[in-house]
């Protein structure tokens, strides 16, 4: 026998199709990032393709929440003066290169570097 759903007793039902209000500021990478990435051509590189295809999303109308939830841990992962994570060491205890794992994950997955059957030509 199927059970029954939580009601929506005391629910406005127009309040709960409306989107969750937006975040006012989207995230963004800090001036020394942008200033680090000047001399790093590689990370610079990395870092675009993520940003511009968080960028596409966004414009395409994709999902802006996981979008932005997406940028906000980006910019928790931003490099030292000396080029290293600053979040990752604080997990790991270690120095890790910026670009770090995060980055790295996150451009493969929007990328489908991980996932050929996700790849424009596959
Ligand atoms: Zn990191």
């Amino acid at each position: 026998m199927p059970t029954a759903l939580p009601t929506q007793q005391g629910i406005d039902p127009a309040a709960s199709t409306t989107p969750r209000p937006r975040v006012d500021v989207t995230p963004q990478l800090s001036d020394r990032t942008v200033a680090w990435l000047a001399n790093h051509p590689h990370a610079r590189r990395l870092v675009r393709s993520v940003w511009d295809t968080l960028a596409e999303l966004e414009r395409a109308g994709q999902y802006p929440a996981p979008i932005d939830a997406l940028r906000r841990v980006l910019t928790y992962h931003q490099p030292t003066a000396t080029g290293r994570c600053c979040t990752c060491r604080r997990w790991t205890g270690r120095r890790h290169r910026f670009p770090c794992i995060v980055w790295h994950q996150i451009r493969g997955e929007l990328l489908g570097l991980f996932n050929p059957a996700k790849t424009p030509s596959g």
